[in-house]
């Protein structure tokens, strides 16, 4: 949805293909994963307040009454402070009569640095959900991907969040430990999952981006993509062991061989069949060609 005036690519979740979307922060301010190209090409930086306002007034006048959804970008848009989060959410609810949620990325690092009583007063403001990635629940593969936060962060953001009233959708990586550690990386992933037990559940497929440090692994053969069958069977095991109380999980994303919905752990069994099927040849993948990032 326009109107646009926007910098770089943008990305947002599947689930946010019908909102609006700010760009309030340009790039993302950790920028070190070492899979993500989102945002190489960017310096962070937040946008000054007024620029974002007159967006907001722009988009008002352009489709006030349509807009139900707005997406806050870039790459970890929590990052900014109240002193801008707060004037912002409070334009967006007066230009958008509809508006019934607002949302962004955030990495664990911008929840933990939050006191829990300025989360209440995003929630409160209006912001409703954030995606946290933490890809993996495998420590050793947290570390590898220089995520910047490990198992326990994880958790405590996601308990922060929830306890402010925020939604979480939770995001990992299938392939994201590689074929070494794809194991593990599955298992830990799934009890993350449990851990974290957010509203939406979400896994992608990693697509080894050339430029990236880890394209660079891949290269000297220190780090080796699994084949589509295991990425599967990372999959599988994920579905199999993550416990959270009720889920909304969907692989979706355009970057995965099979996309999925149900919630967990309700369709675990429906999922798990599918699954199976998929591993045996019965299920016909998504083509390479016909995967995005
Ligand atoms: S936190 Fe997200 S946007 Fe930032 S470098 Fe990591 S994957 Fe990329």
């Amino acid at each position: 949805m326009g109107p646009m005036r926007y910098e770089g690519t943008i990305y947002r979740p599947p689930s946010e293909a019908d909102a609006w979307i700010l760009q309030a922060t340009l790039g993302c301010s950790h920028n070190a994963c070492t899979y993500c190209a989102m945002y190489r090409d960017k310096a962070f930086r937040v946008r000054p307040l007024e620029e974002l306002l007159e967006e907001v007034e722009l988009a008002r006048r352009a489709l006030g009454s349509k807009v139900e959804k707005v997406f806050v970008a870039d790459g970890d848009a929590l990052v900014m402070d109240l002193d801008h989060w707060l004037p912002l959410l409070g334009a967006l609810r007066a230009a958008f009569p509809r508006l019934r949620r607002v949302s962004c990325y955030a990495t664990a690092m911008n929840l933990c640095a939050k006191p829990e009583a300025e989360l209440r007063r995003l929630r409160e403001a209006g912001l409703a959900l954030v995606y946290v990635g933490p890809e993996s629940g495998d420590p050793v593969v947290l570390r590898r991907i220089a995520k910047g936060a490990g198992v326990e962060e994880h958790v405590e953001a996601s308990r922060r969040a929830r306890a402010a009233g925020l939604d979480v959708s939770a995001i990992f990586l299938l392939g994201a430990g590689g074929v070494e550690r794809s194991a593990e990386h599955a298992r830990g992933s799934a009890a993350l999952a449990t851990a974290m037990n957010p509203r939406f559940l979400a896994a992608l497929t990693l697509t080894v981006v050339p430029g990236t440090p880890l394209a660079k692994l891949e290269a000297t053969g220190r780090f080796v993509l699994p084949a589509p069958e295991a990425l599967l069977g990372e999959l599988r095991t994920f579905v199999a062991e993550a416990r959270p109380d009720d889920a909304l999980f969907r692989t979706n994303h355009a970057s995965n061989y099979l996309p999925l919905g149900g919630r967990l752990p309700r369709d675990r069994e429906r999922l798990l069949a599918v699954l199976d099927a998929a591993l045996q040849g019965q299920v016909t993948l998504r083509p390479e060609w016909a995967r995005g990032l």
